[in-house]
């Protein structure tokens, strides 16, 4: 049996990982667009921050593939995929044939279709390559503008302020994390990042970007104010890297659809992280839950699913832990009800003494979502709530008072 993956990041290397653990012996090839060892994608933004280097996010030892008897294509990247017979090309030339194949090939950063988004000096941040560059840039730039309020734009632009770099951050919407937190929450987090020192300007977008001798020096807003900029980071989401998939062949929506034994439309052509369309657990429905964790799980049931270990995948959860400032936020599921749909009460706590904002969101009897901001410590458990779809037997303004964390939970939960 040959196994091929597609991609080197956390969803393609426990899937290799996992492969291995259970078949020592069947062939396996890896491709991997990027030349470097498997590393940590979230620390990017350290990188930027001058808090990490390339060493220190090396999440596997560069003999890491050679140890699992891996054959390694670095630096290589699938350009097609032939369902029949089963092999992909890549932009060298090269063929490689599979039996079960493994998509894992990530996601990559939506660039703003503006005038002058070709600058120099206007960066994603997604890989190591673009965290150097903003590095080198910053080295010299005046100011930094940060495009998109996601937890892209919010690590880039408080990573730019740690190397003391005057920072504005352009956000359509009113606060940062607009898609992840309430507006309570939402505002604790802009007063935050504006206390750092990052100037937040909301209701905007930028419009072009201007530039003298081929680099960036502003940022032009839809209302026609320009911002100068030597540096420019864009934090406008990420679209899934799918394009060597052919729409006719494997079924996809935002993303690869996939079962829940992460196997796409096409028996034996599986596909995990977030290049992946999931079942979301909270919200129900196909959704891209591009995160850490679920690209890890998925990766971990995928390599069992390709050796014909039948092992299910529940599906995803939209979540996440991160401290920004001095604030501590986790978030989970659905934060914000959708408009005109029925079954859901919220509940909210909002302490400013303590800079403590709870929001648990119920659909029905059951937990759909919550944001905590500060005292976070009973998140793994409700996320937990959340993810299980146990329904309850306390009433939700019980649950809230405990998820304050000044009381210990029940058995009854
Ligand atoms: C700045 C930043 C901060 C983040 N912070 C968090 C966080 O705090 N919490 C969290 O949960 N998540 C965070 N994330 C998201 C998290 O990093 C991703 O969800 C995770 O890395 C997805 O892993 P993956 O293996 O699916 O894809 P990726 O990590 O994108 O890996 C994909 C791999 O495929 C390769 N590839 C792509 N196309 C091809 C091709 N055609 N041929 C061959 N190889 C290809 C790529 O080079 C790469 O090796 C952050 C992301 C960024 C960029």
């Amino acid at each position: 049996m040959k196994h091929l993956v597609i991609g080197g990041g956390i969803a393609g290397i426990v899937a290799l990982e996992t492969i291995r653990r259970h078949d020592s012996r069947a062939a396996v090839t890896v491709v991997a667009a990027e030349d470097h060892p498997p590393y940590s994608r979230p620390m990017t933004s350290a990188l930027v921050a001058g808090t990490a280097s390339p060493a220190r996010m090396c999440l596997r030892p560069e003999t890491f593939f050679a140890d699992l008897g891996i054959t390694a294509v670095i630096g290589d990247r699938v350009v097609a995929l032939d369902i029949e017979p089963r092999a992909v090309h890549t932009a060298a030339g090269r063929r490689i044939s599979f039996d079960r194949l493994l998509i894992a090939a990530g996601a990559e950063a939506r660039l703003p279709d503006v005038p002058g988004a070709d600058l120099d000096g206007i960066f994603p941040l997604r890989t190591i390559a673009d965290a150097e560059g903003i590095v080198r840039v910053a080295a010299t730039a005046s100011r930094a503008v940060v495009v998109g309020g996601g937890l892209v734009g919010c690590k880039a632009a408080l990573a730019l302020r740690h190397r003391g770099l005057p920072v504005t951050m352009v956000i359509t919407s009113s606060w940062p994390l607009s898609q992840q937190l309430d507006d309570a929450a939402g505002m604790m987090l802009r007063a935050e990042m504006e206390e750092s020192g990052i100037t937040v300007l909301p209701g905007r977008s930028v419009a072009a970007f201007r530039g003298n001798g081929g680099r960036v020096t502003a940022a032009v807003l839809d209302d026609g104010r320009e911002l100068a900029a030597e540096l420019a980071v864009v934090g406008k989401g990420v679209v899934p890297a799918a394009d060597f998939v052919s729409r006719k062949h494997i079924r996809t929506g935002t993303g690869i659809r996939v079962s829940e034994y992460l196997e796409t439309s096409v028996p034996g052509i599986f596909a995990a992280g977030d290049v992946a369309e999931t079942f979301d657990l909270a919200g129900g429905g196909w959704r891209l839950n591009a995160i850490w964790p679920e690209a890890a799980e998925q990766g971990r049931a995928a390599g069992e699913n390709m050796l014909g270990r039948r092992t299910a995948y529940p599906g995803s959860l939209a979540r996440n832990v991160i401290r920004a400032g001095r604030l501590d936020l986790a978030t989970a599921g659905v934060t914000v009800p959708p408009k005109g749909e029925t079954g859901f009460t919220v509940v909210d706590h909002l302490d400013h003494r303590r800079g403590c904002r709870r929001r648990l969101v119920f659909h029905d009897d059951r937990l759909a979502g919550m944001v905590l901001v500060n005292r976070i410590a009973e998140a793994g458990r409700l996320m937990q709530l959340i993810r299980t779809r146990r329904p309850l037997t306390l009433p939700p303004d019980l649950l809230l008072e405990i998820s304050l964390g000044d009381c210990g939970w029940p058995i009854c939960i």
